[in-house]
């Protein structure tokens, strides 16, 4: 599988922590950034929607700390 758009796929594990395998390969799987609960299956969602949560994710959160008055 190709990278889409230059992006590493193997890079979005490191974000994620995998909690449990359930039916039909659906996997559930935390963000290790703000603790939410996704579900992946590789054959249907792949890990495209994992990376499109950890860019919107990362962004938020570095909102918050580079606030300094
Ligand atoms: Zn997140």
């Amino acid at each position: 599988m190709p990278p889409p758009l230059g992006l590493k796929i193997s890079h979005v594990w490191s974000h994620y922590e995998r909690i449990e395998e359930g039916d039909d390969g659906w996997w559930k799987v935390r963000c290790s950034h703000c603790h939410l609960v996704l579900r992946y299956n590789a054959r249907v969602t792949g890990t495209k929607s994992l990376m499109m949560h950890v860019e919107r994710c990362l962004e938020r959160n570095l909102e918050k700390p580079i606030r300094i008055e």
